[in-house]
């Protein structure tokens, strides 16, 4: 049996996570949910799963929580800091990472610290922190198993393997609902339209960041730090069935590929359940639904935000924490139609000019480049004409 902090349980990743846990239930329990400001679903995953504990992170929530729960023997605690004290229980055995961006890293770094194993879909802290992350992993023993399906299968490719064998990496990816389109079209697409992806549901944020691209250049980071790779062996492949989950290319010239149908559970369930893999009724892959797999190399003149994160990671220091935070605040106001989609690559390039380099940033320093990053970023939203209207 194991026992899970799932933080972030209502969120698209964290809500497939507890599918998972039902279809387990004697393998799987609930110790700790959390959840920012859906209250509601909360206080419904609580009923159901009676974890040992909930975090609410955002304060005003509290009251809410606490009352409603009042008649179960369920503890209620508020506030990010809550999230750094849990994850280090001795009762929590893996922790899934589903919270959204920046505000994901505190947490995970404190199970990191505590030697715990992590099963991580915040990709934002590896895109951060990914070099405190993984050099406090190694001393103090915690495991992080990859659940963003793209690492996933990358690490699936690996099992057995030698890391000098390695050549390169080359991370698939869908395209998404703008594939092939220009900056003509880009101009006036909306965030109701951006939020189709063609292959997968998903948050809000990472769907903008797979029509951006943005979310692959992310992947590209996470992928360096998850598996110690140097820049120059991770490559991007255009794919737009979602059929293959990415490649490994070896030394010899093989190339492995993981593949099966879009479906986060599977990757989340090989997560929890590694180093087994678990029988379930998932739907499988069907040829004749995939007759044909094509891949095509991706166009980053028209999607500038790839080619920024890939020239974030070429940088290195801090460079792509303030990538992640001037996109966070780009994706938001893109949202809310407060910049249109081609600014967003316009002002992630100006704050990534703006923002003071650090060579080997310290935590407090990743802390510190986030939010004058966001500040600058903030700034130059206000400057957009969407928002001046
Ligand atoms: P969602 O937006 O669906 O869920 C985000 C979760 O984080 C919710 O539980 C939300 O709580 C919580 N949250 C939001 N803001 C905060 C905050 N400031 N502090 C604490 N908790 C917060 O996101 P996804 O599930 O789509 O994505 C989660 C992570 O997994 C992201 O890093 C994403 O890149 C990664 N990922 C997601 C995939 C997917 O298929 N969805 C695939 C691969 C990776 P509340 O609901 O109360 O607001
Ligand atoms: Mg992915």
């Amino acid at each position: 049996m194991k026992r899970l902090a799932i933080l972030g349980s209502t969120g698209s990743i964290g809500t497939q996570a507890l599918d998972v846990v039902s279809s387990h239930p004697d393998l799987f329990r609930v110790e700790v949910l959390s959840a920012h400001s859906n209250t509601e679903l909360l206080i419904a995953q609580a009923r159901k799963y009676k974890p040992n504990a909930v975090v609410v992170t955002n304060d005003a929530k509290y009251e809410t929580v606490k009352k409603a729960l009042e008649s179960e023997p369920v503890k209620v605690f508020a506030g990010q800091a809550s999230l750094t004290e849990v994850v280090c229980w001795e009762s929590v055995d893996i922790i899934l990472g589903a919270i959204v961006g920046f505000a994901g890293l505190r947490s995970i770094y404190a199970a990191v610290d505590a030697g715990k194993r992590i099963a991580l879909a915040n990709k934002e802290t590896l895109v951060v922190a990914g070099d405190l992350v993984m050099q406090r992993a190694a001393e103090t023993g915690s495991v992080i198993i990859p659940v963003d399906s793209e690492h996933s299968a990358i690490f699936q490719c690996l099992v057995g393997e030698y890391h000098e064998a390695i050549e390169k990496v080359i991370l698939t990816a869908s395209g998404g609902p703008f594939r092939g389109k220009k900056p003509n079209f880009l101009v006036n697409v909306k965030a109701s339209h951006a939020l189709q992806h063609p292959n997968w549901t998903m948050g809000a944020k990472i769907t903008i960041d797979s029509a951006t691209l943005m979310n692959k250049g992310l992947e590209m980071i996470e992928a360096k730090w998850l598996f110690g790779l140097k820049n120059e062996q991770i490559d991007v492949i255009v794919h737009p069935q979602s059929a293959v989950h990415s490649f490994v290319q070896f030394t010899d010239g093989s190339l492995k590929a993981q593949a099966g149908i879009p479906d986060m559970k599977l990757p989340i369930q090989y997560a929890l359940a590694y180093p087994q893999r678990l029988p379930n009724t998932f739907k499988r892959y069907d040829f004749k639904e995939f007759a044909n797999l094509t891949f095509e190399e991706p166009d980053y003149k028209t999607f500038r935000n790839l080619a920024l994160a890939k020239e974030a990671m070429f940088k290195g220091g801090n460079t792509p924490c303030v990538l992640n935070a001037a996109n966070e605040v780009t994706v938001q106001a893109f949202l809310q139609n407060r910049v249109d989609f081609l600014e967003m690559s316009d002002i992630i390039e100006k704050t990534m000019a703006k923002v003071d380099f650090v060579a080997a940033p310290s935590f407090a320093d990743y802390e510190y480049s986030d939010a004058e990053a966001r500040k600058y970023a903030e700034e130059l939203v206000k400057q957009s004409p969407l928002a001046t209207h």
